[in-house]
């Protein structure tokens, strides 16, 4: 019998997290939002694309682009799913944005905009996203 998780009548159903990265993606939004109503993280869940696959379920919250922008840097195929009166209103997938500004910090130490407060903006080349200051590359899930 499948595991049976309450259904959400108002909030965020975000599926098609790649297994592992749900924790990641439930720090992110419980970080990002006041979590009053019920959360729920699934893990292992079967899934006819990945095999297996991780879901994230948040009522009372509707996530914006930004946040979506984030969650992108660590489940990049996830689908983000607006609940409101029971109903799916809106789907779409995560997008990772061709260049991030003032969204995250740099990881190198030594990078100018963790010494200045200056705004960071990584520059997207191909599967790696590139500081515009320091130059460095990083893997998506090192900034997220
Ligand atoms: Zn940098």
């Amino acid at each position: 019998m499948p595991l049976e998780v309450q259904r959400i009548n108002e909030g965020t159903v975000i599926d098609h997290i790649a297994a592992g990265a749900g924790t990641r993606v439930l720090q992110i939004l419980s970080s990002s939002y006041p979590l009053n109503g019920m959360a729920a993280l699934i893990i292992n869940a079967p899934s006819k694309k990945f095999g297996r696959k991780d879901i994230v379920k948040i009522e009372g919250v509707f996530i914006d682009e930004k946040i979506a922008n984030r969650i992108a840097l660590i489940a990049p195929e996830a689908s983000v799913n607006i609940i409101k009166g029971g109903k799916v209103v809106d789907k779409h997938h995560v997008e990772m944005p061709t260049s991030l500004s003032a969204l995250v910090k740099c990881p190198n130490p030594k990078c100018i905009t963790n010494f200045e407060r200056a705004p960071t903006t990584f520059i997207h080349e191909g599967k790696y996203l590139r500081c515009r200051h320091c130059e460095r590359v990083f893997k998506p899930d090192e900034l997220a």
